[in-house]
């Protein structure tokens, strides 16, 4: 079994169904509200451990309800909660989502408890370092913890995957440390300064970014990587709710590159778990096991 560690935000999601999303000024009725275990660190960690991946997260919940459940429902997708930590002070992270009726999401997240996060807390996951195959993570905790964790990762020579999300400036030199990068057209855009997608993808290879995967929603995703550049295709799927497709995507790869398959199929399972995620609503709810990544690999070819 692969192991991977995440290190990312741990959020209870507020879902609530639009029939378009609201403008600024705007009130609007919604329907049909919902709870979900969510935040992107999670989302990814259940989604690798859904993968067949022997997931540990660190992160951080409030010391509330919602960090009870939210550390239970990780409990319960097999992924290893030790070195969670319930903050004494901050709550627990929520994100506030509508989902309109063509699938598009707006989210509004209080990151509470995932600010809380320390470099100490980094430093106490390195003996978790030396244990794993490779090291997920994501930009909804302090940029400064998530730049201390890929240079100790970068330390022990443990491959990292960094979803650039959400979207935010970083440091040319930080991403040149991360060993693949997994930014959506929109995150390509801030990092690279370059609304178009070629000059963005120029930008960062200039930087020194190794292996640049864009999702590109329903078009699937584009890998450029030293002698390679291609576009993959996204699975046909009627998608109903995009939310945590990203994240998806990015615990699917993550346990395929574990495995040592090579980029391009990596991509592949990737993209499969990103349609699936999209075909159920909500965000842990509609990550998908193993098997249903494989059919649908194995079916689309
Ligand atoms: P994010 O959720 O981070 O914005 P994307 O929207 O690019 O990321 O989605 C991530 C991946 O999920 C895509 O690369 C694609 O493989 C898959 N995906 C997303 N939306 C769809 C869709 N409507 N149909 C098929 N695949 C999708």
């Amino acid at each position: 079994m692969s192991k991977i560690l995440v290190f990312g935000s741990i959020n209870m999601d507020l879902v609530v169904r639009v029939s378009n999303p609201p403008q600024p000024g705007e009130t609007i009725l919604g329907s049909d509200f919902e709870t979900f275990p969510g935040g992107k660190g999670a989302n990814q960690a259940v989604a690798a451990s859904r993968m067949g991946g022997e997931v540990t997260m660190v992160g951080r919940v409030g010391n509330d309800d919602f960090g009870d459940v939210l550390i239970q429902s990780l409990v319960d997708d097999q992924v290893k909660t030790a070195s969670v930590i319930k903050d004494p002070k901050a709550a627990t992270g929520v994100a506030m989502i509508t989902v309109a009726r063509n699938g598009e999401n707006t989210i509004v997240v209080a990151p509470g408890a995932n600010y809380q996060v320390s470099v100490e807390d980094i430093n106490n996951a390195r003996p978790l370092m030396r244990e794993v195959d490779i090291f997920l993570l994501q930009m909804e905790c302090p940029l400064e913890t998530v730049e201390t964790a890929i240079e100790l990762a970068n330390a022990y020579n443990l491959p990292v995957v960094l979803n650039p999300a959400p979207a935010q400036s970083i440091s040319p030199s930080v991403l040149s440390s991360v060993d693949y990068l997994t930014p959506n057209q929109s995150e390509l855009a801030l990092l690279s300064g370059e609304t178009d997608i070629e000059l963005g993808i120029k930008k960062l290879l200039s930087w020194g970014v190794r292996n640049l995967i864009v999702t590109l929603g329903h078009n699937g995703a584009r890998v450029v990587s030293e002698g390679i550049d291609q576009h993959i295709p996204a699975f046909e799927v009627t998608a109903v709710d995009t939310t945590a497709a990203g994240d998806a995507f990015n615990g699917a790869l993550t346990v395929a590159l574990a495995e040592k398959k090579p980029l391009l199929e990596a991509v592949r399972y990737g993209n499969a778990a990103g349609a699936l995620a999209a075909t159920k609503r909500g965000a842990q709810p509609s990550l998908p096991t193993r098997d249903a990544v494989e059919q649908l690999v194995k079916i689309q070819k």
